[in-house]
């Protein structure tokens, strides 16, 4: 079975582009896809700033595939129509990144209805499903908790794995000889950088990491759980499979992974009834992604706040700093080719930082929102605050 993704179109893919393409897709819901003038466009390049070029042909010829790989829209006899994650996406601004990628791994499977080679015939593979298995079950034996594009080739591929197969299958597979052939190497890389934006995985340095702990039993339960594909009769008709992949019932249950193993204090003032709040702290705690950012950062490392060298203050502690990620509460890290982006997160000392999210809480609370609605707004206001700290 071929692994494949949209090339290419990382940008177009990231959590908060994907919403805001929802939302274009979500106001324009049926409009005739072709008729002479491209009503996506400047709905599109407004709410997303991103270009859709070429300018000289439709939207929807060079990018509905993505609105397809991320199960927003399809195309229904001609007419945009938006799936039942669209709408989600569109109506409800808490709808998380982890929630959008955790219905994403569970329906996603090959043959996918935007590629050509769709069939009902053949036994469904989940990608998705099948990488965090096996990186489950590498952590679960002890081995690091990673994968490459060439293990997905050799290892997964390789041996035919599905997605649905138990740990102990995953733990046992050997390498095998099959690589990726022409573009199949880059659109399953980019496939691995889109599943990342979820707070338990990372991408850095060429693999993608499972970042949780290895006693963290809890989470490793609820993703095994989460990573469980959801079996369906499949429909022939490719738009029609796709709107039925994205379909939300009212009783999907979400089993999104706690934060019990890590709380501090801020929890108390900040996740108190809100989902967002609870994912942007789930996401400053990911053990590698501190890792990652305090091997680049110059050192000494300080305060972004306050300035202060909390080894020379406190200098029986080694590092107390926190990580503040300053992009909307809602927003996933910036997903590169490269690696995990590291600069939307600063160092902050325990009382910067939970003073700047009491500093958010009242900004807020008096704006009447829950979240902020751009990256702009979201640094404003951190600088606000930074600016009025009294040293
Ligand atoms: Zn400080
Ligand atoms: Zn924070």
């Amino acid at each position: 079975m071929k692994w494949r993704w949209d090339q290419g179109r990382l940008d177009y893919l990231r959590f908060e582009n994907i919403r805001s393409i929802a939302r274009c897709c979500y106001d324009l819901n049926g409009v005739n896809l072709k008729q002479t003038d491209d009503i996506l466009r400047p709905a599109l390049e407004r709410a997303t700033t991103l270009p859709f070029a070429p300018k000289h042909y439709k939207v929807w010829r060079n990018y509905g595939r993505v609105f397809e790989c991320a199960m927003v829209a399809t195309d229904l006899g001609g007419r945009l129509t938006i799936t039942d994650i669209g709408k989600r996406l569109a109506e409800d601004a808490e709808w998380t990144v982890d929630e959008y990628i955790a219905v994403i791994i569970t329906r996603f499977a090959y043959p996918y209805p935007a590629f050509q080679d769709y069939a009902v015939s053949l036994t469904p593979v989940f990608p998705f499903c099948a990488i965090i298995r096996y990186l489950l079950a590498s952590l679960m034996t002890g081995k690091s908790a990673k994968i490459t594009v060439e293990e997905v080739f050799s290892i997964l591929i390789g041996n035919n794995a599905q997605g649905t197969e138990s740990l102990d299958f995953f733990a046992q597979l050997r390498p095998t000889d099959v690589k990726p052939q022409g573009d199949e190497e880059r659109q399953v890389r980019e496939m691995l950088i889109f599943l990342s934006q979820t707070n338990f995985l990372k991408w850095s340095a060429g693999s993608l990491f499972l970042d949780i702990e290895a006693n963290d039993t809890e989470s490793i339960a609820q993703i095994e759980a989460l990573a469980s594909p959801m079996l369906r009769t499949r429909e022939p008709i490719t738009q029609a499979e796709i709107l039925s992949c994205a379909s939300l019932q009212s009783d999907t249950i979400l089993i999104m992974p706690t934060l019990t193993t890590r709380e501090t204090t801020l929890d108390a003032v900040f996740t108190e009834g809100k989902r967002i709040r609870t994912e942007h702290l789930r996401l400053e705690r990911s053990p590698r992604l501190r890792k990652l950012y305090f091997a680049q950062a110059p050192k000494p490392h300080k305060c972004d706040m306050c300035t202060g060298n909390m080894q020379t203050r406190y200098p029986w502690t080694d590092n107390i700093l926190e990580l503040h990620h300053l992009l909307p509460l809602s927003s996933s890290l910036t997903i590169t080719t490269k690696g995990t982006s590291l600069a939307d997160v600063v160092p902050l000392c325990p009382n910067c930082h939970r003073s700047i999210h009491v500093f958010y809480k009242n900004w807020l609370n008096s704006e009447n929102l829950n979240d902020f609605r751009t990256p702009s707004e979201a640094f404003n206001i951190y600088n606000t605050a930074k600016q009025q700290v009294q040293i």
